[in-house]
This record gives structure tokens, sequence and C-alpha cells, in this order.
């Protein structure tokens, strides 16, 4: 039996968070993340034979139509988890009130619509804190997925926000906390005052990171085929546990889908989606072929039987 696990998320983010991150006016986006985006991650899935984790932000429910896409996605064997209210990038940072409001309402809207459990969280632009993982827990979840240890893209990030200040531009995006980069690689149970270190908390499935290289869509996109291979061999021969991370405009495309020609500033958009699709099919089913790929509420569930614990409410 294959005791290596793996899991595959998708963050659903629609496209007006794009325009808000590079401070862009966001009254041109449309849906095509749910419309478009979506339909083609659940086509490809069932091509690869695998069950995914949908993150998705429960404002967007409001967009025509996203409810009954939301229902699809449980009705197609998939687990919808919560990626907030409203997508605050400074969910760490806003008060406290709005903070709880932000992942308890965010739970209950999704899982009002889904008519299914929702029970795993991921922060907006991988920022936690302590506080942010005392609500994910005081509000009912079972595990965590928002930590992301991956220098280059902290560093990155970091560049690219303190480029746009110098352009007089203002990024709604927020810089986490640097000892994200400390934190563990496989999943483990996060401390309570820490949850980039071990302890007795929440089970986290920290986003697969390996040689600097992070295993989302973005980083596959601009890898391409034999590279993005390469990198998840290397994480399947180091890792326990992987975890793949995709956003759903990772399948769409500027010039396929005629999106906003504003959006070139992400620069992935501009790669054709066929090429995009043929990547991240040949590398999920070399995931498929090499480990048990499940959703991450029933690893969750798993961890949480052989603790044999019981978790505070
Ligand atoms: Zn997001």
């Amino acid at each position: 039996m294959r005791t290596q696990t793996a899991s595959v998320g998708v963050d659903v983010d629609s496209l007006r968070y794009y325009y808000r991150i590079h401070g862009l006016d966001e009254s041109n986006a449309t849906n095509a993340a749910w419309r478009v985006g979506v339909p083609r991650f659940v086509q490809l899935f069932a091509a690869v034979g695998i069950k995914a984790t949908f993150y998705c932000i429960a404002e967007d429910l409001d967009l025509p139509g996203n409810a009954e896409r939301l229902r699809a996605l449980v009705e197609a064997g998939h687990e919808i988890g919560n990626h907030t209210w409203h997508h605050p990038y400074a969910l760490t940072r806003i008060p406290a009130s709005e903070r709880r409001a932000e992942i308890a309402m965010g739970r209950r809207l999704l899982e009002a619509a889904a008519e299914a459990p929702v029970v795993g969280f991921r922060a907006p632009g991988y920022n936690t804190s302590a506080a942010v993982m005392a609500d994910v827990v005081a509000s009912g979840h079972t595990y965590d997925s928002s930590v992301f240890p991956c220098a280059p893209y902290y560093a990155a990030k970091a560049g690219v926000m303190g480029w746009m200040r110098l352009r007089g531009r203002q990024s709604r995006s927020v810089l986490g906390d640097p000892t994200v980069l400390t934190a563990p690689r496989d999943p483990y149970r996060a401390a309570v005052d820490d949850p980039h270190r071990r302890g007795d908390g929440l089970d986290v499935f920290p986003v697969s990171v390996v040689g600097g290289v992070p295993l989302i869509g973005t980083a596959f996109t601009a890898l391409g085929l034999t590279g993005s291979v390469l990198a998840l061999r290397a994480a399947l021969a180091t890792r326990k546990h992987v975890t793949l991370e995709f956003h759903a405009v990772d399948l769409i495309g500027l010039r396929d889908d005629g999106l906003d020609p504003a959006l070139a500033v992400q620069p992935d958009l501009k790669t054709p989606v066929a090429s995009k699709r043929r990547t991240f099919a040949r590398v999920l089913s070399i995931l498929r072929d090499r480990a048990r790929v499940e959703r991450m509420d029933v690893l969750a569930a798993e961890r949480a039987g052989r603790g044999g614990r019981r978790r505070r409410v």
C-alpha cells in the first residue's frame, strides 16, 4: 500500500481580487474564474481521477450562478474549504471582531450554500497568525492550509509591493510574518501561540515547496512541462505528503477567454490554456500514480483518528 499521501487544492478567487492585488479598477472584473476556470479544473480532475478541495470566498456566492456551481463541486465529490467571507488581504491586521466574522461567516455561508460540511481553512495571501488560528479553531474547522514556507515567494512579494509603492500604486496585498519560512514542510500540528511551530493545536497542511520551488499552478506554468515534472519528482522523493495548490484563474487565459488586457499584469494569464492544462494534467497523473491523493478533510479526519484526541470547541 502506498503510504505517501497528497492533496490538491484550488483557491477560487474571482477576478476582482486580482484587480485589487494589482491596484487596478475592479469595475471591469468578470466572473470568468468561477464560470470558466472552475469547470475546467473539475474536468481535469475527472480526467485524472482525483478529488480536490476548492477554497471558496463566501462573498463570491453573490455573483449569479456561483451558488449552483458550488453545489456542483460537492456533487462531483470535491471538498469545499473556507477562503473567508470577503478575502481581506490584511486578515492578520484587521480588528478582532472583523477577523472573527470573516472566518466564521465565511464558513457558515459556504456550508449553507454547499449543503455540505466545510472544515478546512485557507487564509488570503497565505498570511496567518496565532489569533487567526484561534478563530479558525473556534469556528469549527478541523484543519488549516494557510502556511506557505517559500522564501522566493516571500522575497518576490516583498519586492513587488515595494516596486508598486515606488510607482505610487497601492497593492492590497500584505506581507506576512517571516517566521513562515521556518515552518515544518510536512503536515504538522501547530502550536497554539504560533502557527509556524509544532505544538498541540490545529493540523496544518503546508503548501509544498521543494528546493525553493513552490508546487503551485503559477510556478508550473512558469516552469513548463519538464521543469514541473522535475519539481514534483523532487517533492515526492523528499516529502511524506505533497500539497499542490492551484488557483481557478490558472486555467483561464487572456486571449483564450477574451479577458480585459489590463490583466496582463498577471503574467501567467498570457500563457495559452492548452499548454497550462497539458502541464497540470501530467503533474497530476504522476502524483496520482505515486501517492494516495485524498481530500484534505479526509486526511485531517485520519490524523485526528490516529491521535485519538478531542478538539477544543
Ligand atoms: Zn485567495
